[in-house]
């Protein structure tokens, strides 16, 4: 009987967990989490509190099955080495990373241990496809969606989800931190008590999402997806993020769909597209790693960004004067997620009404979104910022006006974000400094901000912004990061 460390990262589940169920066919297993600060981007505020909770649960589950989930911190490669040698484990085991940092320091423990003797078993569970299965013709890597979306449609399907281990034999008396020893949630605090009202954050409660986003919403996704008014969309990408469910469980579980004939195919065809953007920005993370920090686009390097404290500030505690910029801002604020259209229309107004750095937003995101992943949330930053691979033109500059009366028609994900607006007929509620004093009073929306800037006018600006910065890129030389891979 061999024993086996499964090195649980962004895979925090016992079902279709390929390294877990090897580990468990094998022998024993020491499920083992490391907390370690030293390599790549640590997780905000908000994807701390998460990862708690995650942990939480995920100590139930492995508990439950036989044994129990042993914590540690410190630098993976030390810590993994230690515990080795403490159990005398011959395999380890662990889900691969793509964060390009974490992903090097994870191939070299994988070298060291090899040669140490320890056999190493890789899962590539996080996404769909490999990163290196999906090649343009040259053998290259895409950067533009379509045919991306079009290569992986046609690749081999993605494998189907395993059953969790039925039991775990494990190795008594391992020491442990305990989950409070890591530090990773602020105390108590009106802020996550918000969270922990929106979120059920165990991994038997993703899955009945899972059956229930089936089963109710994915019919009607097509139609309601961009309607932050309804809940059209499944909510699962935080649970995503940490690996609570697999991209294949979902894949596979809206596939069964199709195979069952129903007649959803637009909803079906459109729900598995934007999996495939998840798997598109961490393609692009792989080519990119630096897509948080710089522009794939050189012109944007050279891009006037404005030093707008106060702009700032109102975009982040949603005290803009436009609704629907500032319903979202509450509803990432209050919640830890943002529907995706009202994403797309306040990173709009934060980049092109304020021009404000794209990565000034991207980093409030990172700290606030539940979901807040490296790959979808840098590449989406640079694609409304028009800096990105594939991305929006820059001169699409959303009208908060109109995307609010389009998507929110009769104002009620407003009313229930902006309470101050609430007694504001829809006549009103996408404009309401156009109401009259005096139905503003009746409505008790007088506390509510004037827009913080006229639309006509950052509209003019921002593409007056472009076309210095463009001017400017053509009398440089063309930077050295953009587009590595060639
Ligand atoms: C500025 C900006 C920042 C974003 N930051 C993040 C982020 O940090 N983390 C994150 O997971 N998503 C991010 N997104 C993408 C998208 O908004 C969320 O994935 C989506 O809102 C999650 O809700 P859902 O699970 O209900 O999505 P659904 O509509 O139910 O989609 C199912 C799954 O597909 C994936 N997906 C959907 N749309 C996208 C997309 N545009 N790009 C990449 N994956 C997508 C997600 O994993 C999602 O859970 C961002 C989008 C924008 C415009």
């Amino acid at each position: 009987m061999r024993t086996t460390i499964v090195l649980f990262q962004q895979n925090l589940r016992v079902a279709d967990n390929p390294s877990l169920v090897r580990a468990a066919e094998c022998g024993r297993v020491v499920p083992l989490f490391i907390w370690d600060e030293s390599v790549g981007r640590q997780p905000g505020a908000a994807s701390r509190w998460w990862l708690y909770k995650a942990l939480a649960d995920l100590q139930k589950n492995l508990s439950r099955l036989g044994t129990p989930l042993i914590l540690r911190r410190g630098k993976t490669a030390a810590v993994l080495h230690h515990i080795l040698q403490e159990t005398g484990a011959e395999v380890a085991a662990w889900q691969e990373r793509c964060e390009r940092p974490i992903a090097l320091r994870d191939m070299g423990i994988a070298d060291a241990l090899r040669k140490s003797g320890v056999e190493v078993f890789l899962d590539d569970g996080f996404l769909l496809f490999h990163p290196t299965a999906i090649r343009t013709a040259a053998g290259r890597p895409f950067r533009v969606f379509t045919p991306f979306a079009r290569a992986c449609f046609t690749a081999k399907l993605p494998a189907r989800p395993l059953a969790p281990p039925k039991v775990l034999r494990g190795i008594a008396g391992l020491a442990s931190e305990t989950l409070e020893s890591l530090n990773l949630i602020p105390g108590a605090s009106a802020w996550t008590k918000g969270l922990a009202k929106t979120w059920d954050i165990r991994e038997s409660a993703a899955q009945d999402k899972i059956a229930d986003f089936v089963a109710q919403r994915l019919t009607h996704y097509a139609d309601d997806r961009d309607r932050p008014d309804r809940e059209g969309t499944s909510r699962l990408s935080p649970y995503l993020h940490y690996g609570q469910i697999s991209p294949r469980q979902l894949w596979h579980a809206v596939q069964n769909e199709k195979a069952a004939g129903d007649a959803a195919h637009p909803s079906i065809e459109r729900y598995l597209l934007e999996l495939l953007w998840r798997e598109f920005s961490w393609h692009l993370l792989q080519q990119f790693p630096l897509v948080a920090e710089k522009p794939l686009n050189p012109a944007f390097v050279h891009f006037p960004w404005r030093a707008d404290h106060v702009g700032l500030e109102a975009w982040q505690k949603g005290l803009t004067g436009y609704p629907i910029v500032d319903a979202g801002m509450r509803q990432l604020w209050q919640t830890g997620w943002m529907h995706n259209r009202v994403r797309m229309v306040v990173a709009s107004f934060l980049i092109k009404h304020l021009l404000i750095d794209w990565r000034v937003g991207e980093a409030w995101f990172w700290d606030t979104l539940v979901d807040a992943d490296l790959g979808a949330n840098a590449a989406s930053w640079q694609w409304v910022a028009g800096c990105g691979a594939d991305a929006a033109p820059y001169f699409r500059i959303f009208n908060p006006i109109l995307q609010g009366q389009k998507f929110d028609p009769n104002g009620d994900y407003i009313r229930r974000y902006v309470p101050e607006l609430a007694g504001l007929t829809v006549k009103y509620i996408h404009t309401p400094w156009l109401a009259p004093v005096a139905i503003l009073a009746e409505a008790g929306a007088t506390a509510y901000p004037q827009p913080i800037i006229e639309h006509g006018f950052a509209r003019k600006r921002a593409l007056a912004a472009l076309a210095q910065a463009k001017g400017l890129a053509q009398n440089t030389k063309p930077v050295g990061h953009a587009f590595p891979c060639g």
